[in-house]
């Protein structure tokens, strides 16, 4: 699906370099990182390379005919490779579907096209496959003939093994590319945007992904501007495109007119001066007008997020996410490689806390070192604690790195994806015997560690009389806790408009784990990504929340905002909130107590 929409992409992409219309167009998408950023666009592709288009001379005809030939028969002998240990792992010879690929390679029909194009309208290799395979694709497409119709994906895996073939796998990282930029692609993997370097990359914009997938939060913590689940910005600009990313409202503008350019810039250069001020009140202490204390604390992927915390005047890291140490390797990490970098953290917070969330992979946090593939429902399946459990190597070593880290400072072990109290007592009894075991070897761990869990699957949430009695805090997951109450993918950007955030659901659900954390004694946070929306975040101080963490760029907002509000206030606000029927009320109550309160937190567009 998501391949047959990368062509078409590059059918579009040509269409619109033949015609080169400098059209102005506008977007709208979802707000996925603040900030904005005006320039030049690149576009990277998830297969990682772009068709090149070029004219040849007559003298390098033979050559550029003899390169197709080259890669053509290359294809073919990957792809009887391919088929041999296929066929002999399942040993069913009716499903050998790479004979029919075979068999079109070795059409000479194929050949010749490809051929024609090149000798006739002087195209270079990759150019003329591209029109050949183009053209085979449409006329299929047209068919009314299903099975015809259905091998419409056979030819683009094959138009992608020859191009890359051609393109000797030229594989683009974003790393690599030169000058400023403004990367444009249809989806972006978590470990493409951690890779992001930000003088380079100023901002990015994507056809798929919701506000809480994990691309979105890496760009919120590197600071790039970023708008995501604009359906089909990919095959509406071209490289090189002037373009304008607003990260704050979720728009886009490709090739921008001078007025909209010039209110842009000023727009802009009103946003730098806002973080500016926000800046002054980084080493304030967020404390409402009332006295009632919050800790704010950041939520980190990469060890580079660290100093981001501290700049901005984090108390604590209240979200390590540890599984991103996983993704972008092919091999496991050892005990040693994850305590240097637990220890680093620990170490560069101290004398404040870092939350470590164990392994929370699966779900769209896959690839590199573990390898779940498979679900038809990753989101439901096979992720975090469910995995850890089932794969003591992998979730001992990690264990093992945090206890002795945190042996440099302070901190406690938080589990993700709790849905039943069971999960925590195997915890629990894990980490006790690991405990053992290190006292036996005589290695040196932090004996005061505590264990919290994270509250985002409904069932703990239901049960919370129960789980609050075997932690020592509770931290809500809100990105979860919502995709999950409101069985709304938080990645689907077709759905996004269901993931509300202000569901009475959502909001009741909220305040009964705040409350039930308290009978019990314990604090209670919130890590997801709400906890940086000055809307939502005015609510939990309402509901009496210990503590708000997020990504480090928007702790000072929220400090900010906590500094200018009277926490009194705030539970009246949360008392009407609750008794309110739908999500429109609830954010219409909240946006008149910010006007009314507090209304330069309110430059962002709510819907
Ligand atoms: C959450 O679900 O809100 C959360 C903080 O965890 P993650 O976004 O990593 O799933
Ligand atoms: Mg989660």
């Amino acid at each position: 699906m998501i391949f047959s929409k990368y062509l078409l992409y590059y059918i579009t992409m040509t269409n619109h370099h033949i015609t080169n219309k400098k059209r102005m167009i506008t977007l709208n998408g979802i707000a996925a990182s603040p900030g904005i950023a005006i320039g030049k666009v690149h576009i990277y592709d998830e297969e990682k390379f772009i068709v090149p288009k070029y004219k040849i001379e007559i003298h390098q005809l033979q050559k550029e005919m003899q390169r197709f030939d080259a890669a053509l028969e290359k294809t073919k002998k990957e792809l009887k490779k391919i088929q041999k240990v296929f066929t002999d792992k399942i040993k069913n010879k009716k499903l050998d579907f790479f004979q029919m690929h075979v068999l079109i390679l070795d059409d000479p029909f194929l050949k010749e096209s490809v051929l024609l194009q090149i000798t006739e309208n002087y195209k270079n290799a990759e150019w003329a496959l591209y029109d050949v395979m183009s053209k085979y694709i449409n006329t299929l497409k047209e068919t009314k003939n299903d099975y015809l119709s259905e091998r419409v994906a056979d030819l683009l895996d094959l138009a992608k093994k020859i191009m890359s073939n051609l393109l000797k796998k030229r594989e683009k990282k974003l790393s690599d590319i030169e000058g400023k930029a403004v990367i444009i692609a249809i989806n972006l993997a978590p470990s493409d945007t951690a890779d992001m370097d930000k003088s380079k990359i100023i901002g990015f914009a994507t056809d798929q992904g919701g506000r809480t997938s994990h691309t979105a939060i890496v760009s919120r913590a590197l600071g790039i501007p970023s708008v995501v689940g604009l359906e089909n910005i990919s095959s509406q600009v071209h490289e090189g495109d002037e373009i304008i990313v607003d990260g704050n409202n979720g728009t886009v503008i490709i090739n921008p007119n001078k007025t909209t350019l010039r209110e842009y810039n000023t727009s802009k250069d009103f946003f730098l001066k806002y973080s500016e001020e926000l800046m002054k009140v980084k080493t304030l202490v967020p404390v409402t007008l009332d006295k009632k204390k919050v800790i704010l604390s950041g939520n980190i992927e990469i060890r580079e997020e660290i100093d981001a915390v501290i700049n901005n005047g984090g108390c604590g890291i209240g979200l390590f996410r540890t599984e991103f140490l996983y993704l972008d390797r092919d091999t496991l990490p050892t005990e040693k490689e994850l305590f240097t970098i637990f220890r680093e953290a620990v170490e560069k917070i101290k004398p404040y806390p870092v939350i470590f969330r164990t392994l929370d992979v699966g779900g769209d946090k896959v690839g590199g070192a573990i390898q779940i593939t498979g679900e038809e429902n990753p989101f439901l399946g096979y992720r975090a604690i469910r995995f850890c459990l089932e794969n003591p190597d992998i979730f001992n070593t990690q264990l093992n790195a945090i206890l002795r880290a945190l042996n440099y400072g302070n901190g406690s072990i938080m589990i993700p994806m709790i849905s039943s109290v069971h999960e925590i007592i195997k915890v629990k009894s894990i980490i006790n015997n690991l405990k053992k075991i290190l006292i036996e070897k005589n290695i040196q761990y932090n004996k005061n560690i505590k264990i919290g869990a994270m509250i985002e699957i409904p069932s703990a949430a239901l049960t919370m009389d129960v789980i609050a009695k075997e932690v020592d805090f509770v931290s809500i997951g809100t990105n979860d806790l919502i995709q999950y109450t409101l069985a709304v993918d938080r990645n689907n950007s077709k759905i996004s408009h269901l993931f509300e955030p202000f569901h009475p659901a959502v909001i009741r659900l909220i305040k009964e784990i705040i409350d039930k954390a308290h009978n019990n004694k314990i604090h209670a946070h919130i890590c997801g990504e709400l906890a940086a929306e000055p809307m939502a975040a005015i609510l939990f101080l309402g509901m009496g929340i210990d503590q708000l963490s997020m990504s480090a760029i928007a702790i000072p907002e929220i400090k900010k905002l906590i500094r200018s509000i009277k926490y009194s206030d705030t539970k009246i606000l949360v008392e009407k909130v609750l008794r309110l029927k739908n999500s429109i009320d609830i954010k219409n109550e909240t946006y008149k107590f910010l006007k009314e309160k507090a209304p330069e937190f309110l430059y962002k567009d709510i819907t």
